[in-house]
């Protein structure tokens, strides 16, 4: 640490704490100094609850205890996302977190279902995952050691309250030695040579010198954008929700292993339960439905009474022109939005996060490193936006405005491409990054009804009566391993329970 000897993290929402944490296991016993602003009378954004997978691996590089975690954060399993009345009003399926079947002949799954579905001969794709069958079921168990075993293949996140998450992970922080300063920044100090920031200034008066900044103010973009005028790639016209409407309820029924997303007539609502709570939101496009309307239309379908007031929240889909300019590195939301579908938003603080470590700047900031996190991070964005914009496109729908707009909107080449080979023989094609691998396209276009109109030639090798008994094993297999998997309260209220809800409690009794 001879030059980069002070970091200064702006804002403690989830990726101001997800930055400190990550930054302070790495690099605090290194003599690294890691101060975080932020400021109790701006408070946090108080959205985003739904992860994806890869979350995991974040905890568990800091070492933290995966029962701890659920307890503090009142976190449920994730297994995959419900989609309702995307590809045609009263469709749904599930986009799961795992493949399906298992690889026949080296060749992917699907093409052998597609085989068979062509002939009529076989039942829906969904039969043969394991985490589709077990969400669908509010069945929850860990995946075992074999990964050969149905059962043990398949991946799992979280549903949790972030403010709890932040909260947590404050403390671990704090114990790195990670310092927290509270106050709002009202002024920032540029050097007049280099055009770096020198300092930032609190309305208290004090000043804040650091040699490298991480942005995590938010939408606000304090650092990336009111200082440094970064500029920001606006990508409304083709993800061009812009408002949301967010509330939580008391939970009702049985706690899912999954996140609902339902199509609307101007967007779409989200469904995320907790332990102690359900989370609700309604992301729709202003130009079609007004604020009043969306938030009727979401308080209507509430399945208990509201827990607090609806929460209204305005965005620009996109992304910074430059994730890091000069010595700011903006991680969050002040880096770019894309919109909650996917649960993506988290995934995407904790790349930024991977990239930082990976191109740490020990000595100084090199300009080759820096285009090398501005390259890798707008990847990673466009990737996801290809995926969130699947959605709105590959769709039957004409009931409104809105999906009127996607029917006749021009793709970006990426999607183009991608979709051109899907319908052709069921290929998908493979992206160099992003975070979504085949099996989720797989999922995402044949739920919404995108059928191939033919299969990959392979996959005619084996004999018709063969193929018909092994596929009829693996679903059979599959069927009998969520047979064996327990619901998803009573694992939970074994293994990491907070709340003392009926169901858990019953759960641990039995
Ligand atoms: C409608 C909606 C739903 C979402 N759902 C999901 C989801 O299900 N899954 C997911 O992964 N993501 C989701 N997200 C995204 C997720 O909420 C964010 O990525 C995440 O909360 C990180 O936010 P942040 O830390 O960047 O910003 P914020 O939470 O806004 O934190 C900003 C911090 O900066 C501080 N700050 C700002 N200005 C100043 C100042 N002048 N001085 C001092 N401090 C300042 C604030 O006090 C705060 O601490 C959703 C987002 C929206 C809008």
């Amino acid at each position: 640490m001879s030059r980069i000897s002070k970091i200064c993290v702006l804002g403690g929402g989830t990726a101001g704490w997800m930055t400190a944490a990550a930054l302070s296991n790495k690099f605090s016993a290194l003599g690294l100094n890691i101060e975080l602003v932020e400021s109790d009378q701006i408070g946090t954004i108080g959205v985003g609850e739904a992860t994806l997978p890869h979350i995991r691996f974040f905890n568990q590089a800091l070492g933290i205890d995966e029962r701890s975690f659920m307890k503090a954060t009142e976190a449920t399993f994730k297994l995959g996302i419900e989609f309702c009345d995307w590809g045609k009003l009263g469709d749904h399926y599930i986009h799961p977190f795992g493949d399906y079947g298992i690889p026949l002949h080296g060749l992917d799954f699907h093409q052998f279902w597609l085989r068979l579905n062509q002939q009529g001969l076989v039942s829906r794709l969904d039969d043969y995952s394991y985490p589709i069958i077990a969400a669908e079921q509010g069945r929850f168990q860990m995946p075992g050691e074999d990964l050969n075993q149905i059962g043990s293949n398949f991946g799992y996140a979280y549903q949790f309250d972030s403010s709890l998450y932040a909260k947590f992970l404050r403390t671990y922080c704090e114990g790195n030695g990670v310092k927290r300063t509270e106050g709002r920044v009202t002024d920032t100090e540029l050097n007049p040579e280099t055009g770096n920031v020198d300092k930032i200034k609190l309305e208290s008066g004090a000043e804040i010198e650091a040699d490298l900044f991480i942005d995590c103010s938010g939408f606000r973009g304090i650092l990336i954008e009111q200082a440094l005028e970064t500029g920001y790639d606006d990508w409304s016209h083709w993800l061009p929700c812009n408002r949301a409407v967010a509330v939580p309820c008391e939970a009702r029924g049985e706690m899912v292993p999954y996140t609902r997303a339902t199509a609307r007539q101007a967007g779409w609502q989200w469904r995320i339960p907790l332990q102690h709570r359900t989370g609700n939101g309604h992301v729709y496009w202003s130009e079609f439905i007004s604020d009043d309307e969306a938030t009727h239309q979401l308080m209507s379908t509430l399945e208990g009474p509201a827990l607090a007031e609806p929460k209204q929240l305005f965005f620009k889909t996109g992304r910074r022109r430059k994730f890091w300019n000069k010595n700011v590195v903006s991680i969050g939301l002040s880096g770019g939005f894309l919109e909650p579908l996917e649960s993506t938003s988290i995934h995407l603080i904790q790349e930024g996060i991977t990239a930082l470590i990976e191109l740490f700047p020990i000595e100084h900031v090199d300009p080759l490193d820096v285009e090398e996190y501005n390259d890798r991070m707008g990847l990673d964005f466009e990737r996801v936006r290809d995926f969130l914009l699947l959605h709105y496109v590959a769709t039957q729908r004409d009931d409104s405005e809105m999906w009127r707009y996607f029917r006749s909107m021009e793709l970006p080449d990426s999607l183009e491409e991608k979709t051109q080979a899907w319908m052709s023989r069921g290929y998908v094609l493979k992206y160099e990054f992003g975070v979504f691998l085949p099996p989720s396209w797989v999922a995402v276009m044949l739920g919404q009804n995108l059928i191939p109109t033919g299969h990959d030639p392979r996959a005619d090798r084996p004999d018709q009566s063969e193929l018909e008994r092994v596929l009829e094993d693996i679903k059979s297999r599959t069927m009998h391993a969520v047979e064996q998997t327990p619901r998803q309260g009573d694992f939970l209220a074994r293994y990491g329970a907070a709340s003392q809800s009926p169901q858990l409690v019953a759960g641990a009794a039995s």
